[in-house]
C-alpha cells in the first residue's frame, strides 16, 4: 500500500480524499493555490505545498508544479478527485512517468472516454445502447441536417470534448438548425480549444441515471448500482438520489450485466461512470466519466462501501475480494450540492462565511470544507457542501433531508439551500415523477 498521497484538488472533494487515506494510514499531501492557504484541505492534510497564484490555470491544473510538490515530498500516489486534472489523459501519464501511481484509470481509457464520439463509438462495440445520431463528428451542416430529417427534430448538437454543460445546444426545428450548429461550436472551441461536433436526437422527458462501476487490475468488475440525477439546471446537477425511484432491481441487473461486461472486455480498471438517459423505459448511454463523480457519496450510502479506499487499493494492485453477488442495497440516499449562489438568480455568492453550522443526527452526512470564518474565494467551483442523508426509504430520506437542511447554517454569503428546501418541500419531487426539465421550471415559477 501507498505511504504517502497527493491530492491534486481542493474543496469538499480532496477533504474526502484526505479522509479515506487517514483511515488507511497513508500520509498526504495538500496542494494549494495562494487563494487557498488557509482552507480546510490545507488545514487538515499532513503537508502541504503552495503550486501557484489564484486562477486554476497557474495552480490546480499546473501540472509541473503538481509534479514537483509530488516529488519533493516524496508522495507514492496521485489522487486527481473531481474536475481539474482529473480527466486528463496527458497528466495521469506524466504521473506515472515520474514513477508516481495515478489513482484513476489508464490514459488510454481516459482518453478514449473523453472523447465522447470515441466513447459512443466503443459501447457501440460494446452493445450498451445509445441515444441515436450522427455515426461521429458532423463535417458540415448540411450533414447535421440530413441526420435530423432523418432521426426527425428535436436534436441536440454537442461537443466532443464536452463537460459541465457546455457546447451544447438543441434545435427543434430545421428553422433551429443553423444557429445551434454555430453556436455549439463556437462554444466548444472556446471551452474546449475543440470545435468538433455530433448530433443526437433531443429526448424530450428523460431521466438521467448512471451507474458507478469499479474494476481492479484482475479482471474483476462490479457496479454499485444506479444514480438518478435527474434534477439539473443547465445541464448541472443539483440533486442526486440512489436509486432511482423508477428502477427496478430487474433493470439495475440488465443494465449492470452489460456494462460490467463491456468494461470487462476493454479492461477498463479503477472507478468509472456510465451516464445514460432513460426515457419509457429504456437506456441510452450518453457519456462515460473517468474519474470520482460529485454525487458518490449517495452510492457509498445505499451499498456500505468507501469508493476513495476502494480507488486507492485498487491503483496499488489489491483485487476487489467480492463479487457482485456479494453487492447489495440498503434503504435510500439523497444529496443536495449547496453552492455558494442566489437561491433565485444564481449570481455566485463567494465571501466570508460568518457562522457555519452542518447538520447531524441519524443517517446525516456532510462532505464540506466550510468552517465558521472561511472565506469562499470567487475563482473556483461554487459548491460549498454536499448534505448527504440516508434512510431506509425514499418517503424517509426526505423527511431526513428536510429535517437536516432546516438544521443547516451558513451565514455571511447566499447559497441554494432555500432552493433545496424548496424542492424537498415540493409534491410532485416528493412523488418522484419529475424528468431532467423538471426542476428548470421549478425554478422559473419561483422566479414568478
Ligand atoms: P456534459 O458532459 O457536458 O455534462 P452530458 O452528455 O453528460 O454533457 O449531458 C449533460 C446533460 O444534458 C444530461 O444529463 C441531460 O440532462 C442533457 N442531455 C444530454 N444529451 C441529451 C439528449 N440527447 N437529449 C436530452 N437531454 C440531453
Amino acid at each position: 500500500m501507498f505511504g504517502k498521497v497527493l491530492i491534486a484538488n481542493r474543496g469538499e472533494i480532496a477533504l474526502r480524499v484526505h479522509r479515506a487515506c487517514q483511515e488507511m494510514g497513508i500520509r498526504t499531501v495538500a496542494v494549494h493555490s495562494t487563494a487557498d492557504a488557509t482552507a480546510m484541505h490545507v488545514r487538515l492534510a499532513d503537508e502541504s505545498v503552495c503550486i501557484g497564484p489564484p486562477p486554476a490555470r497557474d495552480s490546480y491544473l499546473n501540472v509541473a508544479a503538481i509534479l514537483s510538490a509530488a516529488t519533493i515530498t516524496g508522495a507514492d500516489a496521485v489522487h486527481p478527485g473531481y474536475g481539474f486534472l482529473s480527466e486528463n489523459a496527458r497528466f495521469a501519464e506524466m504521473v506515472e512517468a515520474h514513477g508516481l501511481k495515478f489513482i484513476g484509470p489508464s490514459p488510454d481509457h481516459i482518453r478514449m472516454m473523453g472523447d465522447k464520439i470515441a466513447a459512443k463509438d466503443a459501447m457501440r462495440r460494446l452493445d450498451v445502447p445509445l441515444v441515436p445520431g450522427s455515426p461521429g463528428a458532423l463535417d458540415s451542416l448540411d450533414e447535421a441536417r440530413a441526420i435530423a430529417e432523418q432521426i426527425m427534430y428535436p436534436v441536440l448538437i454537442k461537443a466532443a470534448a464536452g463537460g459541465g454543460g457546455r457546447g451544447m445546444k438543441v434545435a427543434r426545428d430545421a428553422s433551429e438548425i443553423e444557429e445551434a450548429w454555430r453556436v455549439a461550436r463556437t462554444e466548444a472551441k472556446s471551452a474546449f480549444g475543440d470545435d468538433s461536433v455530433y448530433l443526437e436526437k433531443y429526448l424530450d422527458r428523460p431521466r438521467h441515471i448512471e451507474l458507478q462501476v469499479l474494476a481492479d487490475n484482475h479482471g474483476n468488475v462490479v457496479h454499485f448500482g444506479e444514480r438518478d440525477c435527474s434534477l439539473q439546471r443547465r445541464h448541472q446537477k443539483l440533486v442526486e438520489e440512489a436509486g432511482s425511484p423508477v428502477l427496478t432491481a430487474a433493470d439495475r441487473e440488465a443494465l449492470g450485466a452489460r456494462v460490467t461486461a463491456g468494461l470487462s472486455k476493454i479492461g477498463y480498471r479503477n472507478a468509472g461512470t456510465l451516464e445514460f438517459l432513460w426515457q419509457d423505459g429504456q437506456f441510452a448511454f450518453i457519456e462515460m466519466n473517468t474519474r470520482l463523480q460529485v454525487e458518490h457519496p449517495v452510492t457509498e450510502m445505499v451499498a456500505g462501501i468507501d469508493l476513495v479506499k476502494e480507488q486507492i487499493r485498487i491503483a496499488a494492485g489489491e483485487p476487489l475480494g467480492y463479487t457482485q453477488t456479494d453487492i447489495r442495497f440498503n434503504g435510500h440516499a439523497i444529496e443536495c450540492r449547496i453552492t455558494a449562489e442566489d437561491p433565485e438568480t444564481f449570481a455566485p455568492s463567494p465571501g466570508r462565511v460568518n457562522t457555519y453550522h452542518a447538520p447531524g443526527g441519524l443517517g446525516v452526512r456532510v462532505d464540506s470544507a466550510l468552517y465558521s470564518g472561511y472565506t469562499v474565494p470567487p475563482h473556483y467551483d461554487s459548491l460549498v457542501a454536499k448534505l448527504i442523508v440516508h434512510a431506509p426509504s425514499r418517503p424517509e430520506a426526505i423527511a431526513r433531508m428536510r429535517r437536516a437542511l432546516n438544521e443547516m447554517v451558513v451565514a455571511g454569503i447566499r447559497t441554494t439551500l432555500p432552493l433545496h428546501q424548496a424542492v424537498m418541500d415540493d409534491a410532485e419531487f416528493q412523488s418522484g415523477d419529475y424528468t431532467i426539465h423538471w426542476l428548470e421550471r421549478f425554478v422559473a415559477s419561483r422566479q414568478g
